[in-house]
């Protein structure tokens, strides 16, 4: 498979601005500032592999200095006695101030991930901005409980009151990935925001470009100084400092298991809070009744969006045995079709891999699934060329055990299986057979199979018909080592919150 050139396309002048501005600063305690060791991480374009801007490489004096701001800014009056309207109004300010610069942010995203233009349309706006507007509707409506009481229990012939509050946990640390760098930071601003906390948040240094924007415009916003703090910089100095710190109240983090469990260990000096969003390899099941010609273009979506750098990808299509044959041969038709190229050409279906470790990562997976046995339909080789390009891939996999069914791969690398008229417990054995329990489809006409296959699928999120329909209203998170919690909706306020009961006695 050949891959597009880049095209002579023009970059929007405000990306061009963004790009010449020299090294990206920090923001810490509502001022811009470089790293004290003078230290800077290259930030690469992954379709070319050049160099395309720097960025402070902030380190623990840094983590300290933003978790001292934090403290400071949670609290201000300015920030912790805001009105729970105001509070809201700035959060429907930074909402609309993201959508005005939604063509800057999806050009930097494109250049600093590799997605697609196309892609980046589709996830970034509104989803982003809606996830603040979502969370700027709740600091009106964030609210305890009174309690029934009865005082003579203790010996007290008096009558007495116990209300709940519900507090905001204080300073929180956010550490997140590279595959949807703005979407991941939007995702854990509007919940702190909207509850009253305050953060440090430290973006992947593969795609630190849109955290920066996204500073820029809190601060244009008129969020008081310090509520919220960027510091980028590497996981393992950066991240490591501010996951063990003393003064972090919770580390809402997303990436991999392997770095959730770090993450959990450094969190035990003060026993802070953690939530996790962490891997998986989601089953995608298809049913004899299914509607091939809808379920097969939406298993390509689900399977390789983003090149499949995607924690909720179709990573294993369990296909019945009546409709194997055509389901692959339909499935890897699509995937024949993608137009392998830069994110910026408008004609690409398909861009680079983050980096040339994960490409070299994800071609070990597919050198692995050649040699235990899977048959490889479609794809399995790297492009070459600059930047970090591979084929599309699609594996025939002949049992559930193999490295590539059972690991996640974080690339465009699929399984398909087949199954019988086994029951569905059993198949629902087979789909759980992983350590993740992030997301999952079942793809049939018959609803009453779909329900009580769903009910029998352990992940956090199922899908009817469809696959992982990301939804800021729907609670979202993993089961067994895909997480801990559950962000979006009502109920990311709660890892956010800590629940005070006052009793008077009166
Ligand atoms: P990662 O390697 O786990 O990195 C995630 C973040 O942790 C990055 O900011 C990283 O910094 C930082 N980090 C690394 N080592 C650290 C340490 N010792 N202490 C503190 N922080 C540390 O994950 P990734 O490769 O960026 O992202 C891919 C993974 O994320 C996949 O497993 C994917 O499934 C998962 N993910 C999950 C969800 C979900 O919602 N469940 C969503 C998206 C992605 P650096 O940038 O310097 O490495
Ligand atoms: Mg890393």
């Amino acid at each position: 498979m050949d891959k597009l050139a880049l095209p002579a396309y023009d970059l929007l002048p405000e990306t061009q601005a963004f790009l010449k501005q020299g090294t990206l600063k920090m923001l810490i305690g509502g001022d811009w500032v470089e790293a004290q060791s003078g230290e800077t991480i290259d930030v690469f374009d992954p379709a070319t592999g050049e160099k395309i801007i720097e960025v402070a490489a902030g380190g623990a004096e840094e983590i300290d200095l933003a978790v001292q701001a934090a403290r400071k800014a949670f609290e201000n009056p300015n920030w912790s006695r805001m009105s729970p309207t105001e509070r809201g109004k700035l959060m429907w300010k930074l909402a609309d101030l993201l959508e005005e610069n939604a063509a800057l942010f999806q050009e930097l995203e494109v250049l600093d991930n590799g997605m697609t233009i196309v892609a980046a349309r589709m996830a970034m706006f509104p989803f982003c901005s809606d996830m603040i507007r979502y969370y700027a509707g709740w600091p009106t409506k964030i609210t305890g409980r009174t309690l029934p009481t009865d005082p003579t229990r203790y010996g007290l012939e008096k009558e007495a009151l116990t209300y709940t509050l519900r507090e905001p946990l204080g300073v929180v640390g956010t550490i997140t990935p590279w595959n949807y760098p703005l979407g991941m930071l939007t995702m854990k601003l509007g919940p702190a925001l909207a509850t009253g906390c305050t953060l440090v948040m430290k973006p992947a240094e593969l795609t630190p470009m849109t955290a920066v924007l996204l500073g820029r415009l809190i601060q244009q916003a008129g969020f008081p100084e310090g509520v919220v703090n960027i510091v980028s910089g590497k996981g393992e100095t950066a991240g490591a400092a501010l996951a063990a710190h003393a003064g972090v109240d919770k580390i809402a983090f997303t990436g991999s298991t392997e770095v959730g469990k770090i993450i959990v260990k450094a969190a035990t000096g003060n026993l802070k809070k953690v939530s996790l969003e962490l891997g998986g390899k989601s089953p995608f099941i298809v049913f004899p009744d299914a509607i091939l010609e809808e379920v097969i273009p939406a298993t390509v979506r689900a399977s390789y969006f983003l090149q499949g750098q995607n924690c909720m990808a179709a990573t294993r299509l369990f296909a019945h045995e009546d409709i194997y044959d055509r389901f692959v041969e339909g499935v890897s038709q699509l995937v024949k079709k993608f137009v392998v190229g830069p994110g910026m050409n408008p004609e690409s279906t398909m861009g680079p891999l983050i980096s040339s470790e994960q490409r070299n990562r994800v071609m070990d997976f597919v050198e692995s699934g050649k040699q235990e046995g899977a048959e490889l339909v479609v794809g399995g080789s790297k492009i070459d060329g600059p930047g970090y390009f591979i084929e599309p891939t699609l594996f025939s996999c002949p049992t559930d055990e193999l490295r590539i069914v059972r690991n996640e791969i974080f690339g465009p690398v699929i399984c398909v299986e087949r199954f019988g008229n086994d029951d569905l417990d059993a198949l629902a054995r087979r789909a759980n057979n992983t350590m993740y329990g992030l997301s999952g489809s079942v793809w049939t006409q018959n609803l009453s199979l779909a329900h009580r296959m769903a009910r029998r699928i352990d992940s956090g999120q199922v899908g009817i018909n469809c696959h992982a329909p990301l939804d800021v209203t729907h609670p979202f998170g993993g089961n067994k080592q895909s997480g801990w919690g559950r962000e979006f909706g009502e109920e990311a306020l709660d890892m956010y919150l800590k629940t005070k009961s006052i009793t008077a006695v009166t």
